[in-house]
């Protein structure tokens, strides 16, 4: 069969030594790190497991300019573990199985309009517009598993800065929901692919971005992530 229309290109990321990795679907954890679920106002005792999804298409590599955002006045950057997925499965059991289904980590961001957040949660209303936006994704090359040092999840920290000042540093081993617990959770209620990438959670310190910010996303031993807002 011919497409009648032109197919988009596949969505990719970069993989550290070559190579492209195919995005599939993005899910993304909200509410992950305690001290961010307290800045914004929640309960990390509360929290149950928290996500979203952004469109494949979202994402965008490392040394990226990225336009400001369309309808919004308060852009806030989000740093980020991404894991990325070589297999997949429903209903997984074990730590093991879901852990056997990562094929790499990588230094991302999750984009947020802050503004169209808050008003969408006042509103009881979905986060589509305020998380699922063009570019709202940067990430870094992705790592390979086989390539990052034994123990890396609990002991990497993460680090967010802005035109060169520290705004996040957290252990990656401050998250409530680990990445094998996230991968199961996940598989309760969908079908997880090869090509699905999780953005794990933010910690505390996520602010604004305004045109010219550059912003940098460091995790361990990771490729960084380094990109702008346009001017
Ligand atoms: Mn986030």
């Amino acid at each position: 069969m011919d497409f009648v229309i032109d197919p988009a290109e596949p969505a990719s990321a970069a993989v550290c030594g070559g190579g492209l990795f195919p995005v599939r679907r993005i899910f993304c954890i909200g509410r992950n790190y305690a001290d961010h679920v307290r800045e914004m106002g929640g309960d990390p005792k509360s929290s149950s497991l928290v996500f979203f999804t952004k469109p494949a298409d979202a994402v965008v590599g490392n040394g990226s300019s990225i336009p400001y955002p369309l309808m919004t006045g308060n852009l806030h950057f989000e740093g980020e573990l991404v894991v990325a997925l070589k297999g997949g499965g429903v209903r997984l059991q074990t730590i093991d199985e879901a852990a056997a289904l990562i094929f790499g980590y990588a230094a991302g961001c999750d984009l947020t309009r802050r503004d169209l957040q808050a008003a969408a949660k006042d509103a009881g209303a979905p986060w589509d517009a305020a998380k699922a936006f063009d570019r709202s994704a940067p990430m870094g090359e992705i790592l390979p598993v086989a390539d990052a040092p034994k123990g890396f999840l609990d002991s990497a920290r993460l680090e967010t800065s802005i035109n060169g000042e520290t705004r996040q540093a957290a252990p990656l081993n401050d998250m409530i929901w680990t990445v094998p617990e996230i991968i199961i959770s996940l598989s309760e209620l969908f079908e997880l692919k090869p090509g699905d990438l999780i953005f794990s959670g933010t910690p505390a310190g996520v602010g604004p971005l305004i045109p010219g910010d550059k912003v940098d996303v460091r995790i361990g031993d990771l490729p960084s992530l380094s990109f702008s807002i346009a001017e």
